[in-house]
């Protein structure tokens, strides 16, 4: 997609769970070149946006557009063979198996939700030409000299970034990252948020899911703020720093 260009739209997205609302007519816009930041506080509907985003879940209401196809009805499988990818909140690597058969599995498996050994079945050139582009994902997010250690091994922030280079290996034009920050140190903030940028100035499409506000108002071109499933602003960091709603939201409750 050209840069600029919009490559994922929620247009009204609702989610109802029986009486609750986890979002409500929810409006967003993601385009090529960006770093798009959905923050709010705990239960205000992010992940289940997220969900929405990715065809993990299907809204009760609304549109989901991926590279301008309505994707209603439509599984987390059609999402990733058109172009998305995401990572999860939780670490899910094999940490016996190396970085690099980690990647290959993630590409191997791509469009799938989870990591099944069992599904490693692959004659000799499929595999060659797995690892050959799982190595190549490897030296992208920096990763190229750990290929050969045992996935566990890798302190947490590393985990992080193979487990992108995992979501890259589909060979995405959107990416969504669900708080890839949470629990690294500073060090290992700064090697991520080096990494996004990366994947920006490349062209693609991130949307990154986070708590952690510093992380997010140096990093972000852009911001969505939930609270209560309802989008309460959105513009660029500075101006949503400032909000009056979004002070109220973090500091008033
Ligand atoms: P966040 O990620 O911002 O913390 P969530 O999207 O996880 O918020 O949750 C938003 C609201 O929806 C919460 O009140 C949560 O309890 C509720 N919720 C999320 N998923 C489900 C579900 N599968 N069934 C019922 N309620 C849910
Ligand atoms: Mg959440």
């Amino acid at each position: 997609p050209e840069r600029g260009s919009v490559v994922l739209e929620a247009r009204k997205v609702t989610r109802r769970f029986g009486g609750l609302v986890a979002n409500n007519e929810m409006d967003l816009q993601l385009r090529a070149g960006e770093i798009l930041g959905l923050i709010g506080p705990n239960g205000a509907g992010k992940s289940t946006m997220f969900n929405q985003l990715s065809g993990v879940d299907t809204p009760t209401s609304g549109q989901v557009l991926l590279c301008g196809a309505d994707m209603r009805g439509k599984g987390s499988r059609a999402f990733a063979s058109r172009g998305l990818s995401r990572t999860f909140q939780h670490v899910r690597l094999l940490p016996q198996m190396s970085v690099l058969e980690n990647v290959a599995i993630g590409a191997h498996l791509r469009g799938h939700a989870g990591v099944l050994p069992a599904a490693w079945r692959l004659d000799r050139k499929d595999e060659g030409a797995l690892l050959a582009e799982a190595a190549r994902q490897l030296e992208r997010v920096g990763l190229g000299d750990c290929m050969h250690l045992p996935a566990g091994s890798l302190a947490l922030g590393q985990q992080r970034i193979l487990e992108i280079a995992r979501a890259l290996a589909a060979d995405p034009c959107v990416l969504l990252l669900d708080e890839p920050a949470a629990g690294l140190r500073l060090q290992e903030k700064q090697a991520l948020g080096d990494l996004l940028r990366k994947l920006r100035a490349e062209g693609l499409a991130v949307l990154l899911v986070e708590h952690d506000m510093d992380f997010v108002m140096g990093l972000v071109d852009r911001l969505v703020v939930m609270e209560f499933g309802t989008r309460i602003a959105a513009g660029l960091p500075e101006e949503v720093q400032n909000d009056p709603a979004v002070l109220e939201a973090y500091l008033g409750g």
